[in-house]
């Protein structure tokens, strides 16, 4: 479902069908486990490009109670990223 500013959401699975990726997706909003962070560029807030999960991916070695967001100005398409932990 895409708002003014977002994108449509988009929600993964792992290719090794181990487990679905609870907080792991494309566009949305954010699901900030800490304040509301949302970078503004170009005079509006950027949209949620991808948010990923620690547990989900626990490969890349982040904290389990990590998330990563990832935003992008629809604008200038600078790109800004952001790690919370719980
Ligand atoms: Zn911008």
């Amino acid at each position: 479902m895409a708002d003014a500013e977002g994108l449509p959401e988009v929600k993964l699975l792992r290719a090794d069908d181990r487990e679905a990726c609870a907080g792991t997706r494309f566009g949305g909003r954010p699901q900030f486990i800490q304040v509301d962070n949302t970078p503004d560029c170009c005079g509006r807030p950027m949209a949620l490009l991808a948010q990923l999960d620690g547990l989900d991916y626990p490969e890349a070695e982040l904290p389990d109670s990590a998330l990563v967001y990832v935003f992008v100005c629809r604008q200038c398409f600078d790109v800004s990223a952001e790690l919370q932990c719980m």
